[in-house]
């Protein structure tokens, strides 16, 4: 199958600045020029913890390998099974999981041939530098940048859906400067995962990304079928499904009415140093402050949604008993008369938050939807609008 080099973004999580500062670094293998020992993978894993919240499902780690959240981890252990070896990371200083897993594909490639004009170590053999650009004298597989030959037996085929380059790269002035190789996806797997709304990789090329062939094709819509009879979700966990989106904009749109209020939406998420969820600006905008009664089919309980002035941050004062509770970080947006309130419960790295209901008596929340656009289908008895 087609393969092609993967490009990802440039802010590594194991990596302090871009990829010349590893936080995990390699064990030298050759005692003479102390060249490291490329397939080791260092335990624990740790990674940069800003980085990790991103809202991506895919990202680039050291030497070819990459990291890959659960729902992907899902497609993977059906669509790519036994092709790659999964560890857990935590953040760095801490023995703390992060929600990443650090995958190391299990099939390598040799993608060039290195100039044999640069010096080579009398111990291991390996080259004092190998820059892609300028020091690897032909190509072998992938597509080649423009510039470099293809060597005999060139092809951009393999076996696997998942690989990585045994050929390593490096500075031009040595691979003690910065060191890296490549990782390859076949074009069927990329853009099944496109098709999924998971973000992160692409294809890393000048040109025009390749598109799916018919074959290609036909083996994504089989397998998207496969992915969701096994109940994998086709949008990522913090943004909305399609459906939901799709039912909401309905709402809106028959609801809408002329809404006077204007608050500076900025300065509130600076504030609360989070980004409000788009449905819910969508909806006050449109619709402005409402109120929803009798929810959930009980007698007397009115939701009323708060204007992005009115929100309150729940859980700074509260102390909760928990350790569910605890981890939540609630901002009122609904109140209910009774005492009780509905809070996005804010994470770092989504772009929708999930629904909880803060109950005052018992000083607990509860789970109450997956997003905001899910929370009002509910208020509203999950009727069309
Ligand atoms: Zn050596």
């Amino acid at each position: 199958m087609r393969c092609v080099k993967i490009s990802t973004s440039d802010d590594r999580m194991d990596c302090r600045d871009m990829f010349y500062a590893p936080i995990n670094p390699l064990p030298r293998e050759c005692p003479k020029c102390g060249f490291p020992d490329l397939d080791h993978v260092p335990q624990p894993y740790s990674l940069v913890k800003s980085r990790t919240m991103s809202p991506n499902e895919l990202a680039g780690a050291e030497n070819g390998n990459f990291f890959i959240r659960e729902r992907v981890r899902r497609v993977l252990d059906i669509l790519a099974q036994g092709q790659c070896t999964y560890y857990p990371t935590s953040y760095k200083g801490t023995s703390e999981k992060t929600p990443w897993l650090l995958a190391v594909p299990i099939h390598q490639v040799v993608t060039a041939k290195v100039n044999p004009s640069i010096p080579r170590c009398a111990a291991c053999g390996e080259p004092r530098s190998a820059h892609p650009g300028t020091q690897w004298s032909e190509s072998l597989f992938g597509r080649p940048p423009r510039d470099q030959p293809r060597g005999e037996g060139w092809s951009s085929d393999s076996d696997y859906d998942l690989l990585k380059s045994s050929t390593w790269g490096s500075s031009e002035q040595g691979w003690d400067q910065w060191i890296s190789r490549d990782l390859f996806m076949s074009v069927r797997l990329l853009h099944l995962l496109k098709k999924m709304k998971v973000k992160g990789f692409h294809e890393a090329t000048c040109q025009k990304p390749i598109s799916p062939d018919k074959n290609e094709s036909a083996w994504i819509n089989e397998k998207l079928q496969m992915l969701e009879l096994a109940g994998i979700p086709f949008h990522a966990d913090g943004t909305l499904s399609d459906q939901d989106a799709k039912w909401l904009r309905g709402y809106i749109k028959t609801h809408s009415r002329e809404v006077k209020s204007q608050c500076d939406i900025k300065a509130i998420e600076r504030r609360f140093k989070a980004k409000l969820p788009k449905s819910y600006l969508d909806f006050v905008g449109a619709v402005g402050p409402t109120s929803f009664e009798n929810v959930d089919e009980q007698e007397g309980f009115t939701a009323s949604i708060l204007t992005p002035d009115e929100l309150e941050i729940e859980a700074g004062y509260a102390e909760f008993e928990d350790e569910e509770s605890k981890a939540i970080n609630g901002l009122m947006f609904a109140t209910t008369g009774h005492g009780d309130c509905f809070c996005f419960d804010i994470q770092k790295g989504k772009k929708e938050f999930a629904v909880v209901l803060y109950k005052h008596e018992g000083n607990f929340f509860e789970p109450y939807a997956d997003n905001f656009a899910a929370c009002i289908k509910r208020f509203a008895g999950g009727s069309d609008g």
